[in-house]
Formats: C-alpha cells, structure tokens, sequence
C-alpha cells in the first residue's frame, strides 16, 4: 500500500518539471526559508524588503498557480485567512475558536489513510488539510470561572 505522501512524492517525481516563473520561484523560496506558514500578506510584505516589489494581487495569483502545480499548499483559518506552505510540509493544527491561537501537531494522523481506490484513478492527489478546532486552556478556563 502506498501512503497518501508516497502517492504525492511520485506524483512529484513523475510529473516534467514544472515551469514556473520568476516570481513563482520568489515565492517558493520565501515559503521554504520560513519554518512558519506565511499568509498572502506576509509574503507581499517579506518580499517588499528585496528588490523586486510584486503587488498583492499578483502575489495571491501567483500562490494560486503555485497551489494548481502542487508546489505549495494552502490551509483556511475560519478567519478567511490562507496560509501557505511548500507542499511537502505535512503539519496539522489544533486551533482555539475563542482566541485563534494554535498548536501544532505531532505526525499526521491522515498518512495511514489511503484514498478509495474509484477516487484515486481519477483524481491527481496534491495534498490534504486537516483541521482540529477547540479551546485553548486559557479560554476554557476564562469560561469556566466568568
Ligand atoms: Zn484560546
Ligand atoms: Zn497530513
């Protein structure tokens, strides 16, 4: 059997390289550098501080070309903010609801899973999202006591 991160790492090495532009790269390399996800907007910002200025518009298109390519990946918060990170990096959260902090996971609980067979001849596997939302301690307990 063939995990889920397997299926991404042949579906990698399968594919002809990828062409991406300059920007894309730009992008790309920010991404890897940064041990963090970096949303649209950090990224626009981070890229300011060099030579070349992309506007935002062309840093979220260009993310999404990046995304269509399954070189990064991209993760909702129920704030409507998208975060970004280069697709080999397999983290899942725990976010609190009440303060948005989160927590980051140990292993990933969605590797051991394989996908329907009917399902995986027709569609190009990229990568997943998993997303654990709760209260922190501090919330919890601000709750219990007020
Ligand atoms: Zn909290
Ligand atoms: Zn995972």
């Amino acid at each position: 059997m063939v995990s889920n991160e397997d299926q991404v790492k042949i579906l990698l090495m399968n594919k002809s390289k990828p062409e991406i532009t300059k920007r894309q790269q730009q992008l790309l390399n920010e991404l890897k550098k940064c041990n963090d996800e970096l949303s649209g907007q950090e990224l626009h910002r981070q890229l300011h501080n060099g030579e070349k200025i992309m506007g935002l518009t062309t840093v979220y298109r260009n993310l999404q070309a990046l995304v269509k390519q399954g070189l990064i990946r991209s993760r909702h918060l129920p704030n409507g903010e998208v975060l970004y990170a280069p697709v080999e990096r397999d983290i899942h959260h725990l976010t609190c609801v009440s303060c948005g902090e989160t927590t980051q996971l140990k292993g990933c609980p969605v590797k051991t899973l394989n996908m329907p067979e009917k399902t995986s001849k027709k569609f190009e596997l990229l990568f997943h999202t998993l997303e654990y939302f709760g209260l922190c301690q501090n919330c919890s307990q601000e709750l219990n006591t007020g």
